[in-house]
């Protein structure tokens, strides 16, 4: 199947598995995972309709932007950010959707003052509490959400989740409904100085429909539109 048929499949099963869940498909944005792809691939899968893009990786998004491969798209950064690399990456993207930890958040903070910019971002929980993984615990959340309300350069606009492999089909749907949870608590919960948070994070090519019927607003696809990455470069 080509790219482009690909990206209508993907966004034809996120119709359906929102429609079945008596959501409104609108709120619901497929974020294509564009890592190891070329600039060329990223403006085709643009010209068929993707409308954001996520990047993992500080040095290819970087190449991308002189390239200008993400016209017409939006820019999310959903990898893991070291906090040397805040630099690269504060005001250049629309969202940061990988905050994980009060450390990282108080560099972007920074830097988003000495830029004089408001960055928008999102907190990444460790759902799956894995020891291995990035992100914030999941009763850590409410505090950070919190003081990422209280900085001024940071525009907290909801929530993202990278939960453990799954097994099995089905095997994370507890996990996204827990995400649903903490996010709405969040919303329902915080003075949000007039901040709207509306983002909740999750599913990739193997679970986006269970992660489109459990609330997700952002689903980031990656092999399910682009095929296998070469496995050196996964990640
Ligand atoms: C690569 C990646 C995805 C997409 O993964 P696929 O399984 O290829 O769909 C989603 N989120 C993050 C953070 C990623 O790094």
């Amino acid at each position: 199947m080509s790219l482009e048929e690909n990206i209508a499949r993907v966004k034809e099963n996120m119709v359906r598995a929102a429609r079945a869940a008596g959501r409104d498909p609108a709120e619901i944005t497929l974020v294509a995972a564009t890592k190891v792809q070329r600039s060329d691939t990223i403006r085709r899968a643009i010209a068929a309709g993707v409308t954001v893009c996520g990047e993992n990786r500080v040095q290819e998004m970087t190449a991308h932007l002189e390239d200008d491969a993400y016209a017409g798209a939006a820019l999310h950064f959903i990898g893991h950010l070291q906090t040397n690399k805040v630099r690269q990456v504060v005001g250049r993207v629309d969202l940061i959707q990988s905050v994980g930890s009060e450390h990282l958040l108080d560099a972007i903070e920074a830097q988003a003052a000495k830029l004089d910019l408001v960055q928008d971002i999102l907190l990444e929980v460790n759902i799956g509490g894995e020891l291995s993984k990035s992100g914030v615990a999941p009763e850590a959340v409410k505090p950070l959400a919190q003081k990422a309300i209280s900085c001024p350069h940071l525009r907290l606009r909801g929530l993202m989740a990278i939960p453990p492999v799954a097994g099995q089909p089905g095997a994370n749907r507890p996990f996204f409904a827990k995400m649903y949870q903490l996010y709405v608590d969040i919303r329902m919960n915080l003075d949000h100085n007039g901040t709207v948070i509306n983002c909740l994070s999750m599913g990739m090519s193997d679970d986006y429909e269970d992660a489109v019927r459990e609330g997700a607003t952002l689903v980031r696809v990656g092999t399910a539109l682009f095929g296998p990455r070469p496995p050196m470069r996964q990640g």
